[in-house]
């Protein structure tokens, strides 16, 4: 069952309940750092809002969500990356507060410029 506002994890580090190592934070949007990464720079930028996915997501709430990725795409200093957002538990999604993951992609040999 989808976490309410008062047990959501994401919720709990917006109010500062749960700790995150803080990337940037305008009066709507949080970065932070991936407590389990799967690249090294690997951050999350969510609404502070609570929503569930997507879907729910008031578009008044989604305004600083692009640029907030930008910035935090930019600092990382990653040259390629994947912005990836699952939305339901088929498409992977674990917590169910609306998260979009910042994951850089190391260049690897023999990959094209
Ligand atoms: P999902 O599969 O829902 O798209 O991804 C959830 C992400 O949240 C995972 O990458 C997981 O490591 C991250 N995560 C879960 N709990 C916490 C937490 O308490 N703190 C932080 N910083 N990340 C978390
Ligand atoms: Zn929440």
């Amino acid at each position: 069952m989808a976490a309410s506002l008062a047990t959501c994890i994401f919720c709990k580090i917006v109010k500062g309940e749960i700790p995150c190592l803080k990337l940037m934070e305008t009066e709507s949007v949080l970065a932070f750092v991936d407590i389990g990464p799967i690249a090294k720079g690997h951050s999350l930028v969510i609404p502070k809002h609570h929503a569930a996915t997507l879907s729910d997501l008031p578009e008044s709430e989604m305004a600083d969500i692009l640029p907030a990725l930008k910035k935090i795409a930019i600092a990382s200093g990653a040259q390629n990356y994947n912005i990836l957002q699952n939305n339901g538990r088929a498409a992977h999604q674990v917590v169910d507060h609306v998260h979009f993951h910042m994951i850089p992609k190391p260049a690897e040999a023999g990959d094209k410029e």
